[in-house]
């Protein structure tokens, strides 16, 4: 090879440059990546709704020594703790060996909620042979992706006498599945013309569930009782318990490589699992001297409002009895503290760039993307991290050898997006977005890069270092 010249070594020093992480790899890293994302994978199999997810957090946690933490409880260095709150978000947390007051807390914020079609409170009707379940769906979707897919329930079902009963079907081999009908092409020239917003309208999200009449002439909505003598022999529910119930349709399908060298994983919910399960793993298995928090929460997609959103107080109130236990002034620690606000942003895709600015969009592979500001129109509703925590995030990416990338979601007047770091920021906690880019974000099966992930998950060891 003919030496460079000073043009390009100059070039070679001044100049970024993307990498894609996957070319940067040794053979050994490649090999961690695809390892990693077997877990990753059995994790989203596992955990289709944020209590599933809670609940594999949980036992992970615990088959690695954590106990259960309430507040008010002792803590002292060296402990490995989860914090429950309603079975529907979860922290996992260490306590580290630096001065909580000098050192702050390290935490990683992730939601385990994703996009899907919730079963309303007095949802079950028979109409021309069929059963169906009404739906609200349940964050921002494209409402004619969920049709004419394969759909399973999950969740749970609060009886009359206060019983909880779950439910999951359509996950396993033999299980039925359930679906949302479309039209069909020859009958669909009206729906085709029309705004694809309106192709599938809300109250046309019902759920097929029956279609086997029950057994006695003198009944009249013979399906619908078929349907509720199943769930009662099945599960003891009646129809009034439908309302306490909290049921969601999610897709029935099961994360499966993508392409013919595996590189990527397509399945239902990376947006927010692909950055929970990084954090969770980081925090489980790996020590740390300082006090690590992986934040499992709820409802971000709907303004991550409520006792299980970021926003409920109940997580203030965790930092501060964590504080308390440790003789900290929680003042003092969350002013010290740091967040990556882990979630995921759009990856640019080539089959839709015009809706990208590609120099700052981010791209498959390489690497975890940060995001300094997140919103819409303006920065509006975002944490525009500073410059100065930026650049603290950064050098503790170089020191570890972090593949990672910054982005920006689309171009500036096309949309935008939100996420729970500004809620953490709000308690004087610097934050950033820390995420992996996502294609076909909150469709039923999206998909995302195994280099990314993985970069997700040394991004977070690097933060814990
Ligand atoms: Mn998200
Ligand atoms: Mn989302």
């Amino acid at each position: 090879m003919s030496e460079k010249s000073k043009g390009q070594l100059l070039q070679e020093e001044l100049s970024y440059k993307k990498l894609n992480y996957f070319e940067k790899a040794s053979e050994e890293e490649r090999q961690e990546i695809f390892a990693y994302a077997e877990g990753y994978k059995a994790f989203l199999d596992a955990a289709k709704t944020e209590r599933e997810a809670c609940e594999f957090a949980v036992l992970l946690a615990k088959d690695a020594g954590f106990t259960e933490y309430h507040f008010g409880d002792p803590l002292a260095a060296g402990d490995k703790k989860y914090f429950v709150n309603r079975g529907k978000s979860v922290v996992v947390f260490r306590v580290g060996s630096e001065n909580l007051e000098e050192d702050g807390f390290r935490l990683i914020a992730s939601h385990i909620d994703a996009p899907r079609i919730d079963i309303k409170q007095n949802p079950l009707y028979e109409d021309s042979g069929m059963a169906f379940l009404k739906t609200h769906y349940y964050g921002g979707i494209k409402k004619y992706q969920w049709t004419a897919i394969p759909l399973a329930l999950h969740g749970v079902v609060i009886l009359k006498d206060g019983t909880k009963v779950c439910v999951r079907v359509g996950e396993e081999k033999d299980d039925p599945v359930f679906y949302i009908d479309d039209l069909l092409p020859h009958l669909g020239g009206e729906q085709m013309s029309g705004k694809a917003s309106a192709i599938i309208d809300g109250e046309q999200l019902n759920v097929l569930v029956g279609g086997l009449p029950y057994a006695d002439r003198e009944v009249s909505e013979k399906v619908k009782l078929s349907v509720l003598s199943v769930l009662h022999e099945k599960y003891g529910i009646t129809e009034e318990d439908f309302l306490s119930a909290e049921l969601s349709a999610v897709p029935a399908f099961g994360a499966r490589d993508v392409g013919f060298d595996r590189a990527l994983i397509a399945a239902y919910g990376h947006d927010d699992r692909v950055c929970a399960y990084p954090a969770l793993t980081a925090v489980v298995f790996n020590e740390s001297r300082h006090t690590v928090l992986a934040m499992l929460v709820d409802k971000e997609e709907i303004g991550s409002e409520g006792t299980t959103g970021i926003q409920s107080k109940v997580f203030e109130d965790l930092m501060e009895e964590i504080s308390l236990a440790l003789g900290a002034n929680f003042r003092k620690v969350r002013a010290q503290s740091k967040c990556l606000s882990s979630d995921v942003t759009a990856a640019y895709d080539p089959n839709f760039a015009g809706v990208y600015e590609k120099m700052n969009a981010a791209m498959v592979s390489c690497g975890t993307a940060m995001c300094k500001f997140t919103g819409a129109r303006g920065k509006s509703g975002s944490n525009d991290a500073n410059a100065e925590f930026v650049g603290e995030v950064r050098k503790m990416f170089a020191e570890e050898g972090v593949v990672w990338q910054t982005a920006e979601l689309g171009k500036v007047d096309v949309g935008g997006g939100g996420t729970v770091a500004k809620f953490v920021a709000n308690l004087n906690i610097d934050t950033v977005d820390l995420g992996v880019p996502v294609i076909s974000m909150h469709a039923p099966y999206e998909v995302v890069s195994k280099a990314d992930v993985y970069s997700n998950y040394r991004a977070f060891l690097a933060f814990m270092k």
